[in-house]
């Protein structure tokens, strides 16, 4: 375009405003969905590919907004980050996580996993959403393997100090950790060591690789290799075929999840769902 730069820099300008307020009003809003029980959990299963069994499911939120129907948590979560509400959002998760894994205990198996995805934002010093999460697990009277956290690499990055302390507390206690979108983030692999983590997700980016590029197909299998040889499990996200399924399980992998397995959904259709599940 041959617009003057001053030009430039005005449409600029009014955009970064418009953005602005377009991003007051989601935090206006999401307020609103809070106090009006517009969010939901949807469920998504991981498949356990060596027992052929589904033991845990992700939880997923879903916002319906009464004017724009479904948002995706893409498109507020990150708002949400930025603004600080994250903290009262991750503790709706986690006390709607944990009713719901309480049901899913009792209908479907004794010793159900639910986890949640957990954001940086919420592992703020002064916040101590971590303890939070121990003493709720307490007081509803279930034991630490109920829930599991997904965090990712780039949240390991902030405040590093605190928040490996507090994972290290996590981890006594018996909560797995997940590492989310792993390969995904810049950090050093030192933390995989140094926290002991349980999981690693493999992000669905390199999943839809599989067969089509090689490199990308490369990097699934050094994942699931290296991880093998640290002791850590393999969970495989994104699966959308069976070709996928195959390739993964032949590389290792623990664990499955995809629109292949099932997509997110309601609680009470993901337990339909469990009930009429049947490996291949
Ligand atoms: P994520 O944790 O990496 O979750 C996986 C995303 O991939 C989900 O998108 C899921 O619906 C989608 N997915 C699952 N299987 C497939 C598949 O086979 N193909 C494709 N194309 N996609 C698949 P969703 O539900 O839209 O969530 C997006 C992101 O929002 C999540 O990414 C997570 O980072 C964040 N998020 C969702 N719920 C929460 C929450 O309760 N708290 C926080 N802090 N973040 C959340
Ligand atoms: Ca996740
Ligand atoms: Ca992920
Ligand atoms: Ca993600």
């Amino acid at each position: 375009a041959k617009s003057s730069g001053r030009n430039c820099y005005r449409f600029f300008h009014a955009s970064m405003l418009e953005k602005l307020e377009a991003k007051k009003l989601v935090i206006s809003d999401l307020r609103q969905a809070l106090k009006n029980d517009e969010l939901e959990l949807f469920y998504q299963p991981i498949y356990n590919i060596e027992t052929r069994k589904i033991d845990k499911a992700e939880a997923l939120i879903r916002w319906h907004h009464p004017a724009k129907g479904v948002i995706s948590p893409q498109d507020f979560i990150p708002i949400a980050e930025e603004n600080g509400l994250i903290v009262e959002l991750g503790n709706w998760v986690l006390q709607n996580a944990i009713a719901n894994v309480r049901v899913f205990r009792q209908n479907l198996c004794p010793e159900f996993c639910v986890n949640i995805n957990v954001s940086a934002a919420q592992l703020k010093p002064e916040d101590n959403w971590l303890s939070e999460l121990i003493l709720s697990l307490d007081t509803a009277n279930l034991g630490a393997n109920a829930i599991a956290i997904e965090i990712t690499e780039t949240a390991l990055m902030t405040d590093r100090k605190k928040v490996v302390e507090d994972l290290r507390l996590l981890k006594e206690k018996g909560v797995e950790i997940a590492i989310d979108d792993f390969g995904v983030g810049y950090s050093s692999l030192s933390y995989l060591q140094q926290l002991k983590i349980d999981i690693i997700k493999i992000d669905k980016s390199f999943v839809q690789q599989l067969g089509i590029d090689s490199a990308g197909t490369t990097l699934c299998k050094t994942i699931a290799q290296m991880a093998k040889n640290l002791n850590i499990k393999v969970v495989a996200e994104g699966i959308e075929d069976e070709i996928q399924l195959e390739m993964l399980t032949e590389f290792g992998c623990h664990f499955g999840q995809g629109y292949f397995i099932a997509k997110p959904a309601q609680a009470k259709k993901f337990e339909t769902f469990f009930h009429s599940f049947k490996p291949a």
